[in-house]
């Protein structure tokens, strides 16, 4: 890479929001906590600050212009592809360690990065790159690593298990004034858990979905927003596994959620959902219903509407199952307890740690990025000490 100073970020534009949601949990005056998008609040704030002046959002990669370009060598486009072990004394505690990883560049050429003396391999790929990579690594369920011919090098039977991802439901209606492009920013936590956020987006319309919502004669491209009412359940019981599609790493792996498996998450859901549909029917949401030539008022949806009978669990229960999205918060695979202690070191194994959202087995808040940052400055603090202590 040629010097750290190179920008990784996105080029996002930060988003101004409605405040659609907030509206509505106020009117409806029932006992909801509500609380900004602490995370996006937290990443935009306090992790981005020196360039939160300029109005983006930035991402992780932007920490690199603050580090010692002496102490830090960054392969970008490049992609582990196993993670090297071997049995050596010079770890005592245990007899099978990381000495380094292989890794592929862009140009499809190898290359070995290999630990210093007590060194660590830090593996952060992250919910699904995690398990992939050690179960590739052979470091797994011995019989399932077996059957793929993996040869085993350490057992460890929950890695790809205990995969989670928070279910998202809800509605989009096209209202009849255009919005701005909105993103969420905050969000309605009901007493059951669910978690109430709404977001809008501009949307490029062509014929013939101009002749089903507008009825100009331009030719010109029509804009229309979408908005979206949607809640996701935090903490979700139903549990999920990853299986390797193959041994290559480029290949993704084969990932089932197992959405609403416990009925515990289906009851979350259909509360979740009778809110928003109390949230459709308040006095607020009235301005973003269309008028009919016969007087009646609207919503135009965009997809499945709420079943009309909001006290019919059997019904609210099949919306939730046949309309259930991710929020891309998913988790786990090697969380904590059954694949890593609680200082992240791989069980069993030495000088590997995992650390990223892969470790969890709920994800925090509303949204999880600033926490997973915060927890990659949380350890490297604890072993910069750790390091300091034992010279
Ligand atoms: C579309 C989308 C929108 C989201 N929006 C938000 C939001 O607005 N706010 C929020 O808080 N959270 C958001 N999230 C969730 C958030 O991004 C994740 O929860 C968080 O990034 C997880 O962090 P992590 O460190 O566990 O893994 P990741 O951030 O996924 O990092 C893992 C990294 O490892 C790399 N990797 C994987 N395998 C390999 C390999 N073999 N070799 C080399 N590199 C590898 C991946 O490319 C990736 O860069 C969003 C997620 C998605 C997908």
């Amino acid at each position: 890479m040629n010097g750290l100073r190179r920008q990784l970020c996105l080029d996002q534009s930060l988003e101004t929001g409605n405040l659609l949601l907030e509206m509505d949990f106020w009117r409806l005056g029932s006992n909801h906590t509500l609380v900004s998008v602490w995370s996006t609040w937290l990443a935009q704030r306090l992790v981005a600050l020196p360039l939160m002046v300029q109005g983006r959002r930035h991402s992780a990669a932007d920490l690199l212009n603050y580090a010692n370009e002496a102490n830090i060598q960054v392969a970008v486009y490049a992609s582990v592809e196993r993670i090297l072990l071997a049995s050596t004394s010079q770890y005592s505690r245990s007899r099978l360690s990381a000495i380094g990883v292989v890794y592929r560049d862009k140009k499809g050429r190898y290359h070995h990065a290999m630990v210093r003396e007590k060194g660590e391999v830090m593996l952060s790929a992250g919910a699904i790159g995690s398990p992939q990579l050690l179960l590739i690594s052979g470091i797994g369920p011995r019989s399932y690593l077996s059957s793929l011919g993996i040869p085993v090098s350490y057992h460890l039977p929950y890695v790809g298990q205990y995969l989670y991802d928070n279910p998202r439901n809800g509605i989009s209606i096209v209202p009849p004034m255009p919005l701005e492009n909105s993103l969420i920013q905050v969000v309605g936590i009901t007493e059951a858990g669910a978690y109430l956020e709404a977001a809008s987006t501009v949307i490029p319309f062509v014929s013939p979905a101009r002749a089903v919502f507008i009825r100009t004669p331009s030719t010109s491209p029509l804009y229309l927003t979408v908005a979206t009412l949607m809640e996701k359940i935090v903490g979700p019981l139903s549990t999920g596994s990853l299986r390797l599609a193959s041994t290559d790493v480029r290949v993704n792996p084969i990932v089932r959620f197992n959405y609403f498996s416990s009925p515990v998450d289906v009851e979350r859901c259909v509360n979740g959902t009778r809110k928003i549909g109390d949230v459709l029917r308040s006095r607020s949401m009235e301005d973003f219903m269309f008028r009919e030539w016969f007087g009646a008022r609207n919503f135009r949806y965009v997809g499945p509407a709420l079943p009309v009978d909001l006290s019919d669990f059997t019904q609210m229960a099949d919306f939730c199952r046949r309309t259930v999205s991710t929020i891309w918060h998913y988790h786990g695979g090697c969380v904590m307890g059954k694949v890593v202690d609680r200082d992240y070191h791989l069980i069993g194994v030495g000088a590997l740690r995992v650390v990223d959202g892969s470790t969890l087995t709920v994800s925090p808040g509303t949204n999880p990025q600033a926490t997973l940052m915060m927890l990659g400055r949380y350890l490297g603090l604890k072993i910069i000490r750790e390091r300091k202590k034992s010279h």
